[in-house]
């Protein structure tokens, strides 16, 4: 029989269970959608769709060129290709976004109204949110006992599969468009330097993986936090993308380390741990992506400074920490975990910018835009969100830049025109002497912006701000 195996955010061979369990059940049609149907919010940002083209394509290869494309709507997409291809059964991964499982359960009728058998599987997480309870039934709303008590004790992950041995192609005409005529790649040329950086696709997952599990895993707690250092996987869109599984990763790295015990695993681990914390919420409490957890910030008197937000996304806030990192943003599609606390705490708390002005620029910008995640993170340095960073903890981007940069690389590297500013005042070149800057080629307002806020006067407003919203 034929079955239609529907890609969607698992876009690999490997540790796949709904291509696999198509394999085992007959003849395979590999299917991906475009969703015209989805809400603006949700339709993938320019740098999403960059890595989506060149992942299609990687995956196409590895599908022997069987991949069919389609753009419109999945529901009457699927239901057409039922009857062209009169396949018995459509399988496919789970997705968590709540607009995404509404639209799926109404295509699972449908379809079964057909009489076509319908599957669906776990292939992006660890653990399920549905499957994780607190013991009175309740929803976890604070990370630790989420990940220590709920997730560990309650199951092992599932351990990864290997890619089928054999897929057999159902003998089906070409239906679908090409991947270029989904018109992906953007008009003009901002990616040139995305493709120096990230390799789309699941060989590119798995050079990555095995990158960082050689030079990166061990010393990973320290690492982690040093932005001019490659401390970290950068398996981020290529898990987004379903081009590795969670569970291959969790297991890869169990088996890289002969102690168990060690902190740089416990650590990593816990990162893939905060990644499944985002997709529970985001599962439970389906309006994390635009409202605030915590309703108290529905009160909150944010700012409407036009001027101040394009100089934040542009990198031109005169900050050498925050203008380096939305210069990183900008130039890779990616940014440093610990440089993202820093340039939307510096936004939303220096600036007192709502947090989903700074949510949407990263969703356009970035590579692994992830609905879990960026929503769940904006809202973390925001303070609105569950288990949230205490929001009267505002991060100061000089001592940030001053600790986790040391020597500078970083800011030098996105920020060239700083290169022959001395060490002092690197991270804060407004205190610096007339003719230190004067030797540094730096002129303030002139080679390098003059900052766009007074750190210790915003970080009061910021405070002010807040008690305002606990008044009643
Ligand atoms: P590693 O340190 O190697 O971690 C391994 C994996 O764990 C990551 O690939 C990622 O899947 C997961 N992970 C790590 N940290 C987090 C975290 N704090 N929350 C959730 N998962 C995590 N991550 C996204 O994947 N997509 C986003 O859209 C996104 N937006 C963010 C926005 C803000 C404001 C902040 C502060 C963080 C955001 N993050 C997001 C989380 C984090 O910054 C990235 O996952 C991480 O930097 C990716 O780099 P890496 O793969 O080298 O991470």
């Amino acid at each position: 029989p034929v079955c239609i195996v529907w890609f969607r955010q698992d876009l690999r061979v490997i540790d796949n269970p709904a291509l696999l369990a198509a394999v085992e059940h007959g003849t395979v049609v590999p299917v991906y959608i475009f969703d015209t149907e989805l809400d603006e919010a949700d339709q993938p940002g320019g740098a999403s769709n960059w890595w989506l083209h060149h992942s299609l394509v990687s995956l196409n290869k590895r599908l022997n060129g069987h991949l069919q494309c389609f753009t419109g709507e999945p529901k009457k997409i699927l239901s057409e290709l039922v009857e062209k291809f009169s396949a018995r059964a459509v399988f496919w991964n789970r997705c968590y976004e709540p607009a995404v499982i509404d639209r799926d359960k109404e295509i699972k009728q449908t379809l079964r109204e057909r009489d076509c058998l319908v599957s669906s599987f776990n292939g992006s997480l660890l653990w399920e949110p549905m499957s994780i309870r607190k013991q009175d039934g309740g929803v976890y709303r604070v990370f630790t006992p989420y990940y220590r008590k709920g997730c560990l004790q309650a199951s092992a992950p599932r351990y990864p599969s290997s890619a089928p041995e054999r897929i057999t192609y159902a003998d089906v005409a070409n239906e679908g468009h090409s991947i270029d005529d989904a018109g992906l790649l953007p008009e003009i040329n901002w990616d040139s330097e995305f493709s120096k950086h990230w390799t789309p696709g699941e060989e590119g997952a798995a050079d990555k993986l095995s990158d960082f599990i050689k030079h990166a895993a061990k010393g990973y707690e320290d690492q982690r936090n040093i932005p001019s250092v490659r401390g970290t996987s950068r398996l981020s869109p290529h898990l987004h993308f379903g081009e590795i599984s969670p569970n291959q990763v969790w297991y890869a790295l169990l088996n890289a380390f002969d102690d168990q015990g060690s902190s740089d695993l416990d650590c990593f681990l816990s990162e893939l741990g905060w990644r499944e914390f985002s997709y529970y919420l985001l599962f439970h409490f389906p309006t994390i992506t635009d409202k605030n957890f915590n309703s108290q910030f529905d009160k909150f008197k944010w700012l409407n400074q036009d001027e101040k937000y394009t100089a934040w996304t542009k990198g031109r806030t005169g900050i050498p920490i925050v203008d380096a990192g939305m210069r990183e943003l900008w130039q890779t599609g990616y940014m440093h975990n610990r440089v993202r606390m820093i340039v939307g705490s510096f936004l939303v708390k220096n600036l007192l910018i709502d947090w989903r002005k700074g949510e949407r620029w990263f969703w356009d910008c970035l590579v692994d835009a992830d609905r879990a995640s960026n929503s769940a993170s904006w809202q973390w340095v925001a303070g609105s969100g569950a288990d949230a960073a205490p929001y009267f903890r505002i991060f100061n981007p000089v001592l940030q830049g001053e600790k986790f940069d040391k020597q500078g690389s970083y800011v030098k590297k996105y920020c060239p025109e700083l290169a022959n500013m001395p060490d002092k005042y690197l991270h804060k070149p407004w205190d610096a002497p007339k003719d230190v800057l004067q030797k540094a080629g730096v002129e303030l307002g002139s080679t390098y912006p003059k900052p766009i806020a007074d750190l210790k006067q915003s970080r009061q407003r910021a405070l002010d701000a807040y008690a305002d919203t606990k008044e009643d």
